[in-house]
């Protein structure tokens, strides 16, 4: 009988397993892909989780791999320079948003997470029932052409937003897709920006561009609809015409063309299942905040398990994250509306309202937004 069964190995559930392991726990993690992810999709990686990662120890591989993000330059037509935001006042320990993308941050989860407990990550297994004896949970898997069960006091479902844990256990997800489609790119740092962000707000709709390791740079455009088999000069075109910069698009080494969409767990606790990450809220990547709301689920979660959970702190720990999902979801939509195109007139509106605010006392309360301090 493990105290915790986690069902998915991506970031959160990577996470979840590190966490427990620090704070002795008895726990698996089964994960069904049989190889690492490869795509890049989430790049920043926020204070609040670089300060949970440190406190276990295991920030150091991330920071030597990552590239920090000091400050995001917010930018109008014809390259106007709209104000700043300061990612350095933000958090004393970690001034910086953490640009690294997504499946290095898998791989060096899932080294730490072998370090810290030898054997609990197991690939290739895939999570096919569960089923709540009342005590404990137990559940089937199969792995390798063989079926397992295994029993666990909770089952935490960190299997992503289309979560089979959650359809097993029939918790509704409502939410939608919005009209915003993205085009997404990674090319050679071309640009003079280094550490900082870029948010172009354009008339054609937003553009920003962020740094990379290896001296990349990941370009992101909002399009009119979504593009089906992109090519990477569909995105060169649109940098161009937004921002004059010419983008070398035969060195283009990632293109992604994406919609997005929200989706909040009516439930993140059933009985002695529980659902984290992606599995209980899906936000629109634009502000970049998915992953490191997954983390924050992780962290609570953690501490209400060591705490030896009762329904009560389950309870609570249900309410604040839902809390933070409902945040960090208006904050993906604030982003989105003021990256929409615009006219001539609502593009000077536009330009005027950000200019104010970001040179008015809301710059740090908005820096703060932007680096995930309030969830
Ligand atoms: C284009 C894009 C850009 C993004 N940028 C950012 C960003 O900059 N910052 C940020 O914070 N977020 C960002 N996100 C969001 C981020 O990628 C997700 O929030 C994050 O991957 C969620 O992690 P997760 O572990 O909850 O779920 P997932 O990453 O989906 O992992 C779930 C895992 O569960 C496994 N699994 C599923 N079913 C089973 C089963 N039955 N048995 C066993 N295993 C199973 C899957 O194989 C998978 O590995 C972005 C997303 C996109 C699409």
């Amino acid at each position: 009988m493990l105290d915790v069964l986690i069902v998915g190995g991506g970031p959160v559930g990577l996470f979840l397993g590190c966490l427990l392991a620090a704070r002795g726990l008895s726990f698996q993690v089964l994960e069904r892909r049989t190889e690492a992810g490869a795509h890049s999709r989430a790049i920043g990686i926020h204070p609040p989780a670089l300060e949970a990662f440190e406190a276990l120890g295991i920030a150091s591989p991330l920071l030597a791999a990552g590239v920090p993000i000091t400050s995001g330059l917010v930018r109008g037509e014809r390259g106007a320079v709209l104000g700043e935001l300061d990612f350095r006042a933000a958090s004393a320990r970690f001034p910086f948003i953490l640009s690294l993308p997504q499946q290095r941050t898998e791989q060096m989860l899932e080294a730490e997470l072998g370090r810290l407990a030898p054997g609990t990550f197991q690939r290739g297994a895939e999570v096919k029932a569960v089923q709540d004896a009342g005590a404990h949970v137990q559940i089937t898997y199969e792995q390798r052409g063989q079926t397992h069960s295994a029993q666990a006091r909770y089952v935490v479902g960190a299997d992503g937003c289309r979560s089979p844990m959650r359809g097993l256990a029939q918790i509704p997800y409502p939410g939608a897709t919005y009209a915003d489609k993205y085009l997404m790119g990674d090319f050679p740092d071309t640009t003079v920006f280094g550490a900082a962000a870029v948010i172009g707000l354009h008339a054609g709709g937003v553009l920003e561009s962020f740094p990379l390791p290896g001296g990349l740079r990941r370009w992101v455009a909002r399009t009119d609809s979504l593009h089906s088999a992109p090519e990477a000069a569909d995105l060169t075109t649109l940098v161009q015409e937004r921002s004059g910069h010419a983008l070398p698009h035969a060195e283009c080494s990632m293109l992604s063309a994406f919609e997005v969409r929200h989706h909040l767990a009516a439930q993140m606790v059933r009985d002695r299942l529980i659902l984290i990450g992606d599995a209980a809220h899906e936000v629109s990547p634009i502000g970049g905040q998915g992953m490191n709301l997954g983390w924050l689920d992780a962290a609570a979660l953690a501490d209400v398990f060591s705490g030896g959970a009762s329904a009560a702190t389950l309870a609570t720990f249900q309410r604040r994250r839902l809390r933070s999902a409902r945040i960090a979801t208006r904050q993906a939509e604030i982003n989105m509306f003021f990256g929409r195109p615009a006219g001539a007139a609502a593009q000077r509106r536009r330009e005027r309202l950000v200019r104010g605010l970001l040179s008015s006392g809301a710059e740090p309360l908005l820096a703060k937004a932007f680096t995930m301090r309030w969830l």
